[in-house]
This record gives C-alpha cells, sequence and structure tokens, in this order.
C-alpha cells in the first residue's frame, strides 16, 4: 500500500487501544436487514456497485443475528412479525446498533392499520432514523456515517439505570431539495 515507503523504518506510532477498537468495529459494521419491503429493496441497490456499501465497510449483510451487530429494518412490520422482530434484536452481538429506514419502518407510513406495528420504536431501541418512502442510498449511507460517527467518539451505546439500551434517535436528514413535477399535472373536470 506504499505505507512502508511513506513511513521511515525508525517511527513509532502510538495509540490507545480504545481508538483501535472503535475503528475497527466503526469499519465493519455488519448489517442485518430485517427487509420486509420495497425499503429492503432499496437497502439492496445501496449494497450493489452503483452506491458501493463496501466503501463504509458495513456491506457484509448477515442472516444471522449472532453475526451482525447494525439491524436495518426496512419496511413495515406485521404485529405477527413482532416477536421475531425482537428476538432477532436480542440474539445479535453488542454493542448494537438499530437504524429504521423509510416512513413505514418509523411509523408505519400509510399502512394506518391494526395489523401493522406503527413504528419499531415502540418495541427496539431504535438509533437513527432515515427518512422516505423508500429512502434514497445516500440517506441510508448518512445513516451508517451516524453511527460510525458515534462509534468514533466513545463506541459505548448508552444504557439506562435498569440496564436497558437507550436510542440514540437521530433523525437523517434528507439530502436533496424537492422539486417540482417537470411538466404541469392537471385534473380534468
Ligand atoms: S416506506 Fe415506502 S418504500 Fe419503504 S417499505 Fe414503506 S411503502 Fe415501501
Amino acid at each position: 500500500m506504499g505505507i512502508e515507503a511513506a513511513l521511515s523504518t525508525d517511527t513509532i506510532l502510538t495509540t490507545s487501544l480504545r481508538r483501535v477498537v472503535n475503528w475497527a468495529r466503526r469499519s465493519s459494521l455488519w448489517p442485518m436487514p430485517f427487509a420486509t419491503a420495497c425499503c429492503g429493496i432499496e437497502f439492496m441497490g445501496t449494497a450493489c456497485s452503483r452506491y458501493d456499501l463496501a466503501r463504509f465497510g458495513a456491506e457484509v449483510a448477515r442472516f444471522s443475528p449472532r453475526q451482525a451487530d447494525m439491524m436495518v429494518v426496512a419496511g413495515r412490520i406485521g404485529i405477527k412479525m413482532l416477536p421475531v422482530l425482537q428476538r432477532i434484536y436480542e440474539q445479535m452481538t453488542e454493542p448494537k446498533w438499530v437504524i429504521s429506514m423509510g416512513a413505514c419502518a418509523s411509523t408505519g407510513g400509510v399502512f394506518d392499520t391494526y395489523a401493522t406495528v406503527q413504528g419499531c420504536d415502540q418495541f427496539i431501541p431504535v438509533d437513527v432514523y432515515v427518512p422516505g418512502c423508500p429512502p434514497r442510498p445516500e440517506q441510508l449511507m448518512e445513516g451508517v456515517m451516524a453511527i460510525q460517527r458515534i462509534i468514533d467518539s466513545d463506541g459505548i451505546p448508552p444504557k439506562g439505570p435498569d440496564g436497558r439500551r437507550l436510542p440514540l434517535n437521530i433523525a437523517i436528514e434528507p439530502t436533496h431539495r424537492v422539486r417540482p413535477q417537470p411538466i404541469g399535472v392537471t385534473i380534468g373536470r
């Protein structure tokens, strides 16, 4: 990589163990996609070559919770799926993080029905909310970077006095400006 040439052989680098561990953790977030609907397709697009989530070290999607430390809830959650979501979250490795991707995961979206969970944050601690229907890949990557910044700063997920994990509640801003319709739309009588 050329680093040998850039550094003279008698150079000594010092750092703290915590810094190295945080660097390794932030550079190898392994997602557990809980993808139930169209936002899951957008997650797949984010991991593909055009957007290349691998640039952030987060492309290794794992479908075993024991090998994942970042859950991405992508899509609406039915009431019957809820115990599965909670069990998968509990089985993930510590320290673990949760991204709520899209309107359905965060609020139930347009599915204001008794059968759809009206926000997964009522049942698992959500760290980052990514808005959109579906969110753009850039927004999801911004969510991943938000978690990386938290890990960089300390790396310890906050817990309450009762030992329960506290959510970080970070909201990602849209990364694009809403533009008007390219053509005028009129509704006939
Ligand atoms: S937020 Fe929109 S794109 Fe995402 S799962 Fe719901 S309906 Fe589909």
